[in-house]
Formats: C-alpha cells, sequence, structure tokens
C-alpha cells in the first residue's frame, strides 16, 4: 500500500509534499516526483499540500492517473536511463538528491506547455 504521485505533477514539481513526508521518500525526478511505494509510511500528510491535486492514496487513483501507480513503483525498481542499477529503497530522498530521469510512463508524457 502508498499513496502514489499522478500525471498532474508532471512539469509542475511544486514540492509541498516533499516538505511534509516525514519519512523522507518522496523523490525528486527530471519531470515529477514519485514516492517510494515500499518507504511510504501511508501518513497521508503529502495529499492535501499538493496544490494540483496530483497526490492519492493508492486506492482513490482516478481511473486515469491508474498508471501513475505503476510509473511511481518502476522509478525504483527498474534502472533509470543513463543508470546501470535501479535506484531501489535508498531510505530517504535527502541522501539521493535530484535525479535527472524519469519513468518510461512520465518521460513519454507531452510536455505541460503544450497541453494547454
Ligand atoms: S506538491 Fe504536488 S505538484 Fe508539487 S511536487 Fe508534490 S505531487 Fe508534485
Ligand atoms: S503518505 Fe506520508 S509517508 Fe507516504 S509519501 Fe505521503 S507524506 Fe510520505
Amino acid at each position: 500500500m502508498t499513496y502514489v504521485i499522478a500525471q498532474p505533477c508532471t512539469d509542475v514539481m511544486d514540492k509541498s509534499c516533499l516538505e511534509e513526508c516525514p519519512v523522507d521518500c518522496i523523490y525528486e525526478g527530471g519531470r515529477a516526483l514519485y514516492i517510494n511505494p515500499v518507504e511510504c509510511v501511508e501518513c497521508g500528510a503529502c495529499e492535501p499540500v499538493c496544490p494540483v491535486e496530483a497526490v492519492y492514496h493508492k486506492d482513490d487513483l482516478p481511473p486515469e492517473y491508474q498508471p501513475a501507480l505503476e510509473s511511481n513503483a518502476a522509478f525504483f525498481r527498474l534502472p533509470l536511463a543513463g543508470k546501470a542499477e535501479p535506484l531501489g529503497n535508498p531510505g530517504g530522498a535527502a541522501g539521493v538528491g535530484p535525479v535527472a530521469a524519469d519513468s518510461a510512463f512520465v518521460a513519454a508524457l507531452p510536455p505541460k506547455a503544450a497541453e494547454q
């Protein structure tokens, strides 16, 4: 079980959620942020602070955001572009810092500016 960051975060990356997470399990990618599903303790603190309503509990994801569940998990489980090893479960985003890569799903999304 976990909370999930969905498509509205892409190219917004307001980062309000980062400051709320008590276990530092929200990681910064190139175009979006990602919640580590293994490290998330489901406290829910990140959900209400997101200005674009990108954060959902896994069980409350609207149908159009369902791909974000696998996208968040894949960010940690699969090697990102330019990396030989997956990120895995580092135990805190502060020690990792911003990662200049995204899940394949987010990388393929159209730029936010193009949608408007
Ligand atoms: S607060 Fe929302 S838009 Fe900002 S980084 Fe977190 S999920 Fe993304
Ligand atoms: S639900 Fe809590 S532990 Fe999980 S990502 Fe949000 S703030 Fe962090």
